[in-house]
């Protein structure tokens, strides 16, 4: 048997007698159309490493394994690891299923070396793992993530927009970060409240020293914690108008208005010792 001969995953569903629970997040791509176009704009191919979060009835796993890539899935949900157990049989040792909470997995260690993240996210964490990536030990190569369309939006968003805030600041200054499909609720089974959208990060060359982008977070969290305050109040806490003053910053301006680089510079002056 090859992965040609699995059946339709709604049969699989059946099969095992599996059903969507929204405690997981679960909201499932049948459609193998749709998951080939996923793992299409992630660039996968074969002899890459993916680690895909929440593999669930395998329709995305499915997809990455047919570009030759091998795939390292973490699913919390342990109903499917029978059904996933079946995809694995056909893989050729390609696909290696980890049993865990996706938050709590080594990934680096699950990975074996260098890994690109493909998922559908479960969106009750999809943020926090992507915080997790960013900034965390486990670096992926890439990241092709599906989000709720507004967090996709808050990730990608420019100065002005109104979801412009702490996560595009961070994964922008980290990344090169862009939609890449939008998919309406109807796509999934059972269907969510809201849109979703895919989003592809890849990690810039250069990044900035890991204490910059700590002190990045502590002055997005500030900035945009009081975000329709001026910065000479909004970061009092970090220096106000005078740690402004020092990144050739208007400590008049809010929050919202101030680019990548305006952040970079506030950050880079909460380090530099104040001038006596
Ligand atoms: N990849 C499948 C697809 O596209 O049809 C399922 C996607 S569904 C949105 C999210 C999946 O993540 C579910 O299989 C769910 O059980 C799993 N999941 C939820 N929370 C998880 C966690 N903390 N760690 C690992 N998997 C998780």
């Amino acid at each position: 048997m090859s992965l040609a001969d699995l059946p339709p995953l709604r049969e699989a569903l059946e099969r095992h007698d599996l059903m969507a629970r929204k405690s997981f997040g679960q909201h499932f791509l049948l459609d193998l159309n749709v998951t080939r176009k996923i793992a299409r704009l992630a660039q996968v191919t074969e002899g890459d490493t993916v680690v895909e979060v929440g593999p669930g009835p395998g329709g995305l796993t499915r997809a990455l394994l047919e570009t030759g890539a091998r795939v390292v899935a973490i699913e919390k949900d342990s109903r499917f690891l029978p059904l996933l157990a079946e995809v694995a049989e056909v893989a050729d040792g390609r696909l290696e299923l980890v049993e865990g909470d996706a938050l709590k997995v080594d990934a680096a260690q699950a990975a074996g070396g260098p890994a690109h993240v493909v998922s559908n996210l479960p969106y009750n964490v999809g943020t926090q793992l992507l915080i997790n990536w960013l900034t965390g030990p486990f670096r992926p190569l890439s990241m092709t993530l599906m989000f709720q369309k507004e967090v996709a939006d808050r990730i990608v968003a420019q100065p002005d927009d109104d979801a412009y805030g702490r996560l595009a600041v961070i994964a922008q200054t980290l990344c090169e970060a862009r939609t890449v499909m939008d998919l309406p609720a109807k796509a999934f089974t059972p269907p969510p409240k809201v849109a979703s959208a895919v989003v592809r990060l890849v990690p810039k060359a250069d990044p900035p020293p890991v204490e910059v982008v700590a002190a990045l977070e502590r002055v997005t969290a500030a900035a945009f914690g009081q975000r329709r305050k001026m910065l000479r109040s909004s970061l009092k806490a970090l220096g106000g108008a005078a740690l402004c003053e020092r990144a050739g910053i208007s400590p008049d301006a809010r929050a919202e208005v101030i680019d990548l680089a305006g952040f970079l510079a506030l950050a880079q002056a909460t380090l530099d010792a104040a001038p006596l």
